[in-house]
């Protein structure tokens, strides 16, 4: 059917093949072709494609119960919870059905906490230029990238946006108003760059120091893509609230906003809620990928394979000094800068069967399944300095 046709609305421009069934990092098309896929659905697909430990805790849950909402209480949340907290820096956990209402919910904590402490008047929140946090009203204003927008009304009042990196900006964009600060600890969409250990560090004394809270937005980030459960963690820092996502159901749509009791204090009995999120099928998945996610072994390899791509994407730079301008990211949420559009390499992997993301900035973005191996990793290098070399050949003839 051409695009013509079509009865979906048109906000993406998808390839014309289909998908069919995935095991571990390959995944076949309708026409029986098999792909070696380094994206993952975008940072989700933690354990590949169709993890059989899922697959049979899905469908055990699914001959069970799916969905009673949150007037009762739910099989798996309270443990599931626990789970989470027993790990980080949270005390307390509301789970979503997504990434976005993840932030949506980040974004309110933070406010009601200002307004329980009877300032109501502390709601702006900063963010960074090229971050990017979901596509709800409230997450395109705190988005710091201007095109997600445009068109959708007036900005939000109490939204703030200074550029990536820049101290002096931040520090002069904090007030008396100042609510919270959001940022990724690495960047997904805007560029799959990591913010240094030291800076997320200033930014909790700078918080500490004007009485405003941190919120992560882990939802690409965490669930083991960097090695640690949450990116946050290498740098010994914790934030207020965080919001995740993504790989944390293995595939299965949920997430979550965590904070500390008192960031929370504001959240009390009828302030939020939702229908779907926490649902017996995302809680049975979750359970179970929590605790795969937390085996040491499972974070062990995931540093081990992290830093072979490492390596080889230095080797890559190395080999390719004329297109490649820098490569970036932690663990295995690595980002490619070129010197030109990575669609048009994106496209040539896709020919030869390898998927791979784009981000912003001209990166090209690679965030395989947590469960790659090496020789996997190697086969999609491989390509990639292929596709590179062909380009540059094509360049000079
Ligand atoms: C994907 C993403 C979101 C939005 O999550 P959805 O599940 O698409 O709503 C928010 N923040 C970051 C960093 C993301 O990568």
């Amino acid at each position: 059917m051409s695009a013509a046709e079509s009865h979906i609305l048109p906000v993406y421009s998808p390839p014309e093949q289909i998908f069919e069934r995935g095991e571990g990092c390959w995944i076949w098309d309708d026409k029986g072709e098999k792909y070696l896929d380094c994206i993952a659905g975008i940072s989700v697909n933690a354990f590949g494609h169709a993890p059989p430990f899922l697959v049979k805790t899905l469908t055990e849950q699914a001959g069970k119960l799916w969905h009673t909402s949150n007037m009762f209480k739910i099989k798996g949340q309270e443990e599931l919870a626990a789970k989470y907290t027993r790990d980080c820096f949270a005390d307390v956990v509301f789970f979503t059905n997504s990434g976005t209402e993840a932030i949506e919910g980040s974004l309110k904590t933070a406010r009601k906490y200002h307004s329980a402490n009877g300032h109501p008047e502390r709601i702006d929140i900063i963010g960074f230029q090229g971050s990017f946090h979901g596509r709800s009203y409230a997450a395109i204003n705190a988005s710091g990238t201007p095109a997600y927008l445009e068109g959708f009304g007036p900005r939000l009042p109490g939204f703030i946006q200074v550029p990536y990196g820049d101290e002096a900006a931040l520090r002069a964009a904090i007030s008396p108003t100042t609510a919270a600060l959001i940022i990724e600890p690495v960047q997904g969409e805007g560029g799959v760059r990591a913010v240094p250990e030291e800076t997320l560090r200033l930014y909790r004394k700078l918080a500490d120091e004007n009485g405003f809270l941190i919120i992560f937005d882990e939802v690409q980030s965490g669930a083991g893509r960097t090695g640690k459960m949450w990116a946050h963690q290498w740098s010994g820092m914790t934030p207020d609230i965080m919001a995740v996502a993504k790989g944390v159901g293995g595939g299965f749509p949920m997430g979550a906003f965590m904070a500390t009791k008192e960031a929370a204090k504001g959240m009390v009995v009828g302030v939020h809620g939702t229908t779907f999120g926490g649902n017996p099928l995302a809680m049975a998945v979750g359970n179970a990928a929590y605790d795969e996610l937390s085996k040491p072994a499972f974070l062990e390899h995931v540093n081990k394979v992290a830093n072979y791509l490492s390596q080889a994407l230095e080797g890559l730079k190395d080999r390719h000094p004329q297109l490649v301008v820098d490569v970036r990211g932690k663990g295995l949420l690595r980002g490619i800068k070129l010197t030109i559009n990575p669609k048009e390499i994106q496209a040539k992997l896709r020919a030869r069967k390898v998927l791979v993301g784009v981000a912003g900035d001209n990166v090209l973005r690679i965030a395989p399944p947590l469960t790659i191996k090496e020789d996997e990793l190697r086969q999609l290098i491989d390509a990639v300095d292929a596709v590179l070399a062909a380009q540059m050949a094509e360049a000079s003839a």
